[in-house]
């Protein structure tokens, strides 16, 4: 099967150095494939989706120099490429885990239920603690809307305000839109097994997984606003050329030295490119 991968940006804030830099070896391992890349939005929390940041995000990665061959703004045949739109497919999942007799309803504080339906981000409010299977083999209580969990593993598939939790969404979209590498952050490392038993359940192929350290400031906590002008959209905006940008990234991965300026596509040619991946597993927590 050809290469595909994807990049799937949560419109829920500005992109920084560290989405940039994991998009990054997103698009160079597809194109080093000569495969497909597909671009995903992943709009499924509508409390935390911010008006105009799936634009603005596009907007960067386009200056950044990156592209793809499927996404919402191209097309493409496994679209929509927007999870708000893709609520049929999630229905689908639900009904064959439910028919499978894979799942329970669990009727724990809407509080818990959050922090563990959410992607567990590190140094983020939202990380998921291990559920303890409360729910799983106890009467549930009537006086409370239920979510559903998985009974292997225990993680919520629909939250009990309705809305799909992310390790659903993201299987079924991996799955269906047929990918065949993921690439992404470190911080979702724990959701891989989840997203692994899923996709097996519902009898969809399971991708390789790629994940890249995070970006850490001076002070070794993830990279965020507060380490300063870290947004893309600031450097742009401050006249710095993407070159440098991507030179920055592409020497914190050990691709080219400190220094470089060039386009994603010159990165292409660099020595040791078709290693990426022995590199990411290597790769610096700081961008110099
Ligand atoms: N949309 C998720 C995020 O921005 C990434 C999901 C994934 O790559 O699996 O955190």
């Amino acid at each position: 099967m050809s290469y595909r991968g994807r990049l799937a940006p949560s419109p829920t804030g500005s992109l920084h150095l560290g989405h940039a830099r994991t998009f990054l070896v997103a698009w160079l391992r597809a194109r080093i494939a000569g495969g497909a890349l597909v671009l995903r939005i992943e709009d499924l929390d509508p409390p935390r989706v911010l008006p105009g940041a799936a634009a603005r995000i596009v907007e960067d990665l386009r200056w950044l120099g990156l592209d793809w061959d499927e996404g919402p703004d191209v097309g493409g045949p496994y679209g929509p490429y927007v999870q708000s739109e893709r609520s049929d497919r999630y229905a689908w999942a639900l009904r064959r885990l439910d028919e499978l007799g894979l799942l329970y309803p669990c009727t724990c504080t809407r509080r818990e239920v959050q922090r563990v339906s959410s992607a567990p981000h590190e140094d983020d409010e939202e990380a998921a603690p291990r559920y303890p299977g409360t729910c799983r083999s106890r009467p549930i209580r009537e006086d409370r809307p239920a979510s559903l969990r998985f009974r292997d593993g225990d993680f919520i598939v629909r939250r009990a305000d309705g809305l799909w939790a992310y390790q659903l969404a993201v299987a079924v979209d991996d799955g269906t839109m047929q990918i065949t590498e993921v690439v992404r952050g470190a911080d979702l490392l724990p959701c891989t097994p989840w997203q692994v038993a899923l996709l097996r359940a519902l009898e969809l192929p399971v991708p390789r997984y790629l994940h890249v350290p995070l970006v850490r400031g001076p002070d070794g906590r993830r990279l965020s606003k507060r380490h300063g002008a870290v947004a893309i959209a600031s450097m742009r905006q401050a006249g710095v050329p993407p070159q440098r940008v991507i030179g920055r990234l592409a020497a914190s991965l050990g691709v080219v030295p400190e220094g470089s300026e060039l386009s994603p596509r010159e990165l292409l040619s660099a020595s040791g490119i078709e290693r990426l991946d022995e590199l990411v597993a290597r790769a610096a927590p700081g961008v110099q």
